[in-house]
Parts: C-alpha cells; structure tokens; sequence
C-alpha cells in the first residue's frame, strides 16, 4: 500500500489556497488543539479536518482492501471513532470541528468553511439587561 503523507496533501493545499485568497488567515496543522486541525481559526473557533477518502472511511470511496478485511475494518472504525472524539474536544473547548472529505470540491468547500467562520468570528452580543459586575479592587 501507498503510504500517505501525514501533511499538506492535494486537496488541504488547494482550500487553504482559496481561502487565503479570500482573506481568511488560519493556523496550520494546530499543536495545542485535539486532532491538530489541518485548519483553525482561532477567533471563530472553528477547525477543519480535510478527511482522506480511505482513512477516515468515506461512504462513497471508502473500499476495504480485500486482503486482511478484518484488520482493515477494525482499523478504520478506530481511526472513525477517533476522529468523533476529537471533534467532542474541540466542542467541550468551544470549538467546532468540520470535516471536509478530500473528495469534495475545494471552492465549494470553502464556501462552507467561510459561511461558518463568517457566522461564529463576532463576539456574542451582550445580553440585554445585563449590567456589567463592578471591578472590586
Ligand atoms: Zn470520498
């Protein structure tokens, strides 16, 4: 089997691409966050996960090999599982995690993620009525 670069592959480069183009700026491949999101906006909390058909078992290309598919299940329903406790993290954290498949088209993609960050990078509105504590000193 081919193996897969870790990082930077096709697809990651081409939405990073188009939403740098856009005026988006994001971290890359975060250390301090669950999943090290191939993508994070920090202020909208938002991370990115662009998921490789075959790893992340996608429904439409998501083939078992044919040799060892015991093990090949067992092990892709790990790394399924993996990735949905990651994306709890980042919930509890405040973040959301989107997934994007790498089979996906890239502006499309990052039609989605901008619509998102675009929703969620606003500061939550103060609540009326409320009135801020005095600092005591
Ligand atoms: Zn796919």
């Amino acid at each position: 089997m081919q193996r897969m670069p870790r990082a930077s592959t096709g697809p990651e480069i081409l939405i990073r691409r188009e939403l740098h183009r856009r005026g988006l700026r994001y971290r890359v491949n975060h250390p301090r966050l669950p999943g090290r999101p191939d993508i994070a906006f920090t202020g909208a909390r938002v991370a990115v996960f662009i998921d490789g058909c075959f790893w992340h078992a996608c429904p439409d290309h998501g083939v078992l090999p044919k040799n060892n598919r015991e093990w090949w299940q067992s092990k892709l329903s790990r790394n399924v599982a993996r990735d949905r406790e990651k994306d709890a993290q980042l919930d509890t954290m405040g973040w959301v995690a989107v997934h994007i498949w790498e089979h996906e088209d890239p502006t499309q993609a990052a039609d989605a993620i901008e619509q998102l960050w675009r929703s969620r990078r606003q500061p939550p509105p103060r609540r009326p009525g409320r009135t801020p504590q005095p600092r005591v000193v």
